[in-house]
């Protein structure tokens, strides 16, 4: 028998019954821009950055570019997830990076 409780509201769920694997996966995106710096004022950043990258863990650092989570939830849990996610997607948001464009 497995115990396998939703990682959302704790909730036992019963083997063979309805749950969901929910992947998040969260990437920096690099949109092909650096920004403009010059002479002493972007050797100043480097240090800076340097001195501020130095303050993080390698973990920290490397979450700060890719992290990958994987949750197990009963359905109600699994909508009220994503019906969050979407409820604050902002209005500006064009429609290709939108709900129904995951939607296979
Ligand atoms: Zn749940």
């Amino acid at each position: 028998m497995n115990r396998i409780h939703c990682h959302r509201c704790g909730q036992l769920m019963a083997d063979g019954s309805l749950k969901y694997q929910v992947a998040v996966r969260v990437l920096s995106l690099f949109d092909g821009t650096v920004p403009d710096r010059e002479g002493s004022e972007a050797k100043q950043d480097l240090a800076s950055l340097v001195a501020e990258a130095a303050a993080y863990s390698e973990e920290e650092l490397t979450r700060q570019v890719y992290e990958d989570d994987i949750f197990i939830m009963c359905p109600a849990c699994k909508e009220a997830f994503l019906e969050d996610i979407y409820a604050h997607l902002h209005p500006k948001a064009a429609p290709e990076h939108g709900r129904a464009h995951l939607i296979h």
